[in-house]
């Protein structure tokens, strides 16, 4: 559908999980391309990435962001990925814009790193749609970044798919390379996404604050938090559909959704 028909982008949050899964063939792979093929061609990306964190808010800017392998001990394989997406000033402008009661700086030195193009390389292979990454303030709780998340509804009617990329359930420390999901990580996984499935995002915001499990699902919140910005934007009669929902490693929670209106 082209954007003359005004409708309203949907919104993603990616369980981007293990940085292999750019170039390995798998169940999580394959879904972010099928997603791609059946998503309204974006006019532009907004990607909020659990992998870069400031001081303050900040967007890129660049006309061409470079790919930033923010990563070790992987197959040079992954480091010889680059993903050559333009990106999209006039977003970043209008970041700032919408976000009315959240300053956000414009940036020229990141790029794109792997929480972005990971995905987006099996997402939209062609690199042919621009992207522009938010960062991750450090200074924010939670209730901030939804807050600000919320603000950035505006963009959705002008043709651009927010993406969210981290893990609902992300410690490393605890990554079980033989396989099976911890308790634990099932139980919040799930817990978070009955929450999300009820609209109970007041629920969620209480959750990090001290819930049950939290301290071993999610350590650190950064992976945690870009799912803020996708529920902030959701509206009224949306659904929320699950399209990977798997706990890997032990650790890591693949769950990954989509919100849209029921039309598209
Ligand atoms: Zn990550």
């Amino acid at each position: 559908m082209d954007r003359d028909g005004k409708t309203r982008m949907p919104v993603l949050f990616v369980g981007h999980g293990n940085p292999m899964n750019a170039i390995e063939t798998n169940a999580f792979s394959t879904a972010w391309e099928e997603m791609g093929r059946v998503l309204e061609r974006p006019r532009a990306i907004l990607c909020v990435s659990a992998h870069w964190e400031t001081s303050g808010s900040s967007v890129t800017a660049q006309e061409r962001p470079p790919t930033i392998h923010d990563f070790y001990g992987f197959p040079e394989e992954l480091f010889a990925v680059e993903y050559p997406a333009p990106g999209a000033p006039w977003l970043a402008a209008r970041v700032r814009e919408v976000c009315r009661t959240h300053p956000v700086t414009l940036d020229q030195g990141w790029g794109l790193d792997h929480g972005a193009w990971s995905v987006l390389c099996r997402m939209f292979p062609g690199a042919d749609v621009p992207v522009v990454q938010l960062s991750l303030d450090r200074g924010k709780s939670p209730a901030d970044h939804y807050a600000m998340g919320r603000e950035l509804l505006p963009l959705r009617d002008e043709g651009v798919l927010v993406l969210g990329s981290g893990n609902i359930v992300h410690n490393l420390g605890r990554i079980n390379w033989a396989g099976g999901a911890y308790a634990w990580a099932k139980a919040f996984d799930g817990r978070v996404a009955a929450m999300i499935r009820s609209g109970k995002h007041e629920e969620i915001l209480a959750l990090l604050d001290g819930g049950p499990d939290v301290e071993a699902a999610a350590p650190t919140t950064e992976h945690f938090l870009p799912l803020l910005y996708c529920l902030a934007l959701q509206q009224r009669g949306e659904q929320v559909k699950f399209f990977t929902e798997e706990v890997v490693l032990g650790s890591l929670s693949m769950r990954s959704l989509i919100i849209h209106d029921v039309q598209s």
